[in-house]
């Protein structure tokens, strides 16, 4: 009988409920790590084409169960189906088709020039797998921001480890089924589930290498544990991305963009555009734009809906502490509500929220929101366009509007941010060939390109004679 056959298949009906998931214990993390150490002694001898034939299998049992998937991302986020599939489900499918293309590349051994003093002799790179990789992994994209890094890491040769966020706990569980259904081996990828105190234990265990997705405080926090056994980290985080738009910019396409920027995922998207800033020619019209862009979304849980609810009850916290600051001093909604008349009765449906009358040193302007709301302030030229954008602590994307590209990317080059987008969006972080990571408080190394999959080796230099 295969395992297959063996194992109860989860049903989404009964994964209602995160009673159904135990908090992995402390005193069983050792042992994890025992098992993934001899996972990974047997599963980095197996060539990338053995690797990736486990990782097709998976892609099969995820098409093969498509529908649930997505019921239980929808179940246990709050976000509209269609969020589930184009934002979590389809970005771990194009991830696997990236390896598919370019894995056997990125980790072959590549020959380096050698000095032409040294004739006759060579010198090479030869890419080493890791060993256990812990992936920390946050709740917004709970499958895709999991997934992607832990496929990357299994095709490098590492043995992982998984920590999904607690408060998403059903996907946790889910991914950890998928993993089973397509039958990789033994201890290769286990997930430890619970919060904070389970994360930390992980962590301070001595993992080869820590994959983390989450917030800079968490980041920090995780970096230091790390420093203090020489671990390497990648770690992706926070954002407050700003949107310059020029008075050349098509507006009205401008006024869309803006709109999905701020409000797709409830605003709860690490690159979702958190600040714009408009030319002061443009700007009561661009806000009028923007405004009825913003009234036409729908938000609910059907699938003609835009937008669904909130995910984290803790999230609506930081976002009314930061908005009651707003008009405390003196900040206007022209969409949405003030805190006092959310109606959180039907779920955590915050109302796409549009903020003028602000000012650069509100939070609601300096820290990230992670919410639907969006500030606008209007610019005067280039250089304070520029300025503003960059007076922030994060630096993960930001977007620039305007038909004159000579402009946009000569602006674009002066924007300190790690991803940037001209007459879009956040659309670059679906390109996979282009490396993903944010600089200053929004993270430290990249993913996606081949520097996604090399991130999970260490780099051996080797200098041959004969
Ligand atoms: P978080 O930092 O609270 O938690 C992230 C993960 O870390 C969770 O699994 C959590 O259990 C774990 N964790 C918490 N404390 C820990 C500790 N001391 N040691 C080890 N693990 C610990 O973040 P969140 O609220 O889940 O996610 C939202 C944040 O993630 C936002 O700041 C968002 O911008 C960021 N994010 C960044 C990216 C990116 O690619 N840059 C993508 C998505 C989300």
């Amino acid at each position: 009988m295969s395992r297959n056959q063996s194992m109860t298949v989860l049903n989404p009906a009964t994964l209602n409920s995160d009673e159904n998931i135990d908090e992995t214990p402390i005193y069983q993390i050792q042992q994890i790590y025992e098992l993934s150490k001899s996972a990974f002694d047997t599963w980095k001898e197996k060539s990338v084409k053995e690797r990736l034939s486990f990782i097709r299998k998976l892609k099969n049992v995820m098409f093969d169960r498509m529908d649930e998937i997505i019921e239980v991302i929808a179940n246990d986020t709050g976000k509209v189906k269609v969020e589930a599939v184009t934002a979590d489900v389809m970005p771990v499918l194009d991830a696997i088709a990236f390896l598919e293309k370019t894995a056997e590349n990125s980790l072959a051994a590549r020959r380096v020039q050698t000095p032409a003093t040294f004739w006759g002799k060579k010198s090479y790179i030869e890419y080493m797998a890791r060993g256990t990789v812990l992936v920390i992994s946050p709740w917004n994209y709970p499958l895709q921001l999991a997934m992607v890094p832990v496929l990357n890491a299994l095709i490098a040769g590492n043995s992982v480890i998984l920590k999904p966020s607690e408060v998403t706990p059903l996907v946790g569980k889910y991914i950890e089924h998928l993993f089973m259904l397509a039958e990789f081996p033994k201890g290769l990828v286990q997930v430890a589930h619970g919060g904070k105190d389970v994360g930390a234990a992980l962590t301070r265990e001595k993992p080869d290498y820590i994959f983390f997705t989450g917030s800079a405080a968490t980041g920090k926090k995780i970096q230091e544990e790390a420093s203090k056994a020489l671990i390497p980290t990648t770690l992706e985080l926070g954002g407050k991305d700003p949107i310059l738009i020029f008075a050349d910019a098509n507006l009205d396409r401008a006024a869309k963009g803006a709109a999905w920027g701020a409000f797709t995922n409830s605003g709860q998207v690490c690159m979702s555009s958190e600040r714009i800033y408009v030319e002061q020619s443009i700007y009561e019209e661009f806000l009028e734009k923007l405004q009825s862009e913003t009234l036409m979304l729908k938000q609910g849980t059907d699938l003609n809906d835009d937008i669904g609810s909130m995910t984290y009850r803790g999230q609506i916290d930081v976002m009314k502490e930061q908005l009651e600051e707003a008009i405390a001093g003196g900040a206007r909604l022209i969409t949405g509500s003030i805190p006092r008349d959310w109606d959180l009765s039907q779920g955590l449906f915050i109302p796409p929220t549009i903020v003028v009358d602000v000012h650069q040193k509100m939070k609601l302007v300096q820290e990230e929101t992670f919410g639907p709301v969006v500030t606008v302030m209007p610019f005067q030229s280039e250089e304070e366009a520029i300025e503003l954008a960059n007076d922030s602590i994060y630096g993960l994307n930001a977007s620039v509007w305007s038909k004159d590209l000579k402009k946009a990317k000569r602006v674009v080059s002066k924007l300190v941010t790690g991803n940037a987008v001209i007459n879009d969006v956040m659309i670059s972080v679906v390109n996979h060939h282009l490396p993903f990571g944010g600089v200053k408080h929004s993270g430290i190394g990249k993913y996606h390109g081949k520097q996604g999959i090399r991130v999970f080796c260490h780099e051996k230099s080797v200098f041959l004679d004969r």
